[in-house]
C-alpha cells in the first residue's frame, strides 16, 4: 500500500524519538512491501522560532493532506514566558480541533519484565492490558459559557460541561469497535448521580451498546473508577469517558505501568489521525540520547493498525519491542540491575534487529 505520513517532531526529546520511529516505519515498509511517504513540518516551539507561530498554516495543510500524523512533543522552558495563545502547546489544541480528532485512545499495557518499574505491587499490576477511550473535542474544555467575570463580590470563573447525543454516540462507537478487537468489555465512566450531561452520556452509551450484544457494557462513577484503577486495574478492558474524566484517568492508568516513556496514543477523527507518545518534550533529558523511544515506536505501531489496517505489521512492531525488552535492553527510565542500559538510538537498533 501507499501512504502519506506527516512528521512533526516538535521540541525537546521529540527531535530524538521521532526519527527512531521513522526508522522503524521504513523498515516495516521495506519488509512488507509498502510505500510510506514522509513529509516533515514545523510545530511547537520549533515553529515559533522559525515562523512565529506554534502551528503554521503549512503544517496544518500538510497534516490535512496526510492520512496520518506522527508527532513527537511540543513545549519547553524557552517558550514558557509567551502569551498563552502563542505557547507551543496551542499547536496540540489547534491540531485536535482542525483535524476533528474527537477520540483519544491510550492503551496501558504492562510488559511483564517491567512489573518492578511500577509503584504498585506486582500482583496488582501483572497482566494489566486496558484501553482508555477519551472524548477529546467536547465537554468542559470547550463548553460555553466560559471565562472569568467580575461580580459585585469579586470574580466568578465559569466553565460548562456540554455533550450532545451525536458527540456521545460517535465516541461510544469507537469504544465498542475497539472492544470487539480486544476482550469485548466496555466500562463507561461518568458522574450520572450528579451531572445531567452524564445522565445523557449514560443513556446514549447504553443505546449504542444495545447494538453490540457481543460486548459486555457496565457503567461506573468516575470517583469509584479512580479508586478501582488502583485497587484492581485488571478488571478493565476498554474504558470510555468524557474529556475531563479521561484526561485524569488516562494519566492514572498510564502510571500503573511504570514509565511514561513506554506509552503510545492515537487520536482519531473522520479523516487524518494523529499518533504521539503520551509524554511531553522532557526538557530535563533532551539532547542526551537517553529518552525512551518506545512510546513513539508503539504510537507508530498504532498508526499501522488503526489508520492503515496493517494488523500484521503492527503486531510485528509490538513483538519487536517485546523481544528487545526480553533481551534485557533498557533505557535509563526503566533500567534496573542486571539489564543492559542503552541510549535512545541503541534501543531503536535493538527493536529494528528484532523486526
Ligand atoms: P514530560 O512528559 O515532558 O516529562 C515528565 C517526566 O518524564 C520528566 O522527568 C521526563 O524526563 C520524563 N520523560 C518524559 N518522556 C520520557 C521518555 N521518552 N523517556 C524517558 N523519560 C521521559 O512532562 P513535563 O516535564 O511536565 O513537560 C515538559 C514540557 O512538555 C512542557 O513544556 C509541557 O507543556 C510539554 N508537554 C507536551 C506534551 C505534548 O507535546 N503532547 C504533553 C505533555 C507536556
Amino acid at each position: 500500500m501507499k501512504a502519506k505520513i506527516a512528521v512533526l517532531a516538535g521540541d525537546g526529546v521529540g527531535k530524538e524519538i521521532v526519527p527512531e520511529a521513522i526508522r522503524v516505519l521504513k523498515a516495516v515498509a521495506e519488509r512488507f512491501h509498502h510505500t510510506f511517504e514522509f513529509t516533515t513540518g514545523d510545530v511547537g516551539g520549533h515553529a515559533i522560532d522559525k515562523q512565529g507561530v506554534p502551528l503554521p498554516q503549512e503544517t496544518l495543510a500538510l497534516a490535512k493532506q496526510s492520512q496520518a500524523v506522527l508527532l513527537g512533543a511540543v513545549g519547553g522552558p524557552k517558550w514558557e514566558g509567551l502569551d498563552y495563545s502563542l505557547r507551543p502547546e496551542r499547536a496540540l489544541l489547534g491540531l485536535r480541533e482542525q483535524l476533528g480528532l474527537y477520540a483519544n485512545l491510550r492503551p496501558a499495557k504492562l510488559y511483564p519484565m517491567l512489573s518492578d518499574a511500577s509503584t504498585l505491587k506486582r500482583e496488582v499490576i501483572e497482566g494489566i492490558d486496558l484501553l482508555v477511550v477519551r472524548e477529546l473535542t467536547g465537554g468542559i474544555y470547550f463548553g460555553k459559557p466560559k471565562g472569568i467575570e467580575k461580580t459585585a463580590e469579586g470574580e466568578r470563573g465559569i466553565n460548562t460541561e456540554v455533550y450532545t447525543t451525536e458527540e456521545i454516540r460517535r465516541i461510544a462507537l469507537v469504544a465498542f469497535e475497539a472492544a470487539r478487537k480486544r476482550r469485548r468489555q466496555v466500562t463507561s465512566v461518568d458522574k450520572a448521580n450528579v451531572l445531567e450531561s452524564s445522565e445523557l452520556w449514560r443513556r446514549v452509551v447504553t443505546e449504542v451498546g444495545a447494538k453490540y450484544p457481543d460486548v459486555e457494557l457496565s457503567h461506573m462513577y468516575v470517583d469509584n473508577c479512580a479508586m478501582q484503577l488502583i485497587r484492581n486495574p485488571k478488571q478493565f478492558d476498554v474504558l470510555v469517558t468524557t474529556n475531563l474524566f479521561g484526561d485524569i484517568l488516562s494519566d492514572e492508568a498510564a502510571m500503573l505501568t511504570g514509565s511514561i516513556g513506554m506509552l503510545p496514543s492515537a487520536s482519531l477523527g473522520s479523516q487524518t489521525a494523529l499518533y504521539e507518545p503520551i509524554h511531553g518534550s522532557a526538557p530535563d533529558i533532551a539532547g542526551k540520547n537517553i529518552a525512551n523511544p518506545i512510546a513513539t515506536i508503539a504510537s507508530a505501531a498504532m498508526m499501522l493498525g488503526y489508520t492503515f489496517h496493517l494488523e500484521k505489521e503492527a503486531a510485528a512492531v509490538e513483538q519487536a519491542i517485546l523481544r528487545a525488552l526480553e533481551q534485557g535492553y533498557r533505557t535509563k527510565d526503566i533500567h534496573s540491575p542486571g539489564t543492559t542500559l542503552v541510549g535512545t538510538s541503541e534501543m531503536a537498533d535493538a527493536i529494528l534487529k528484532n523486526l
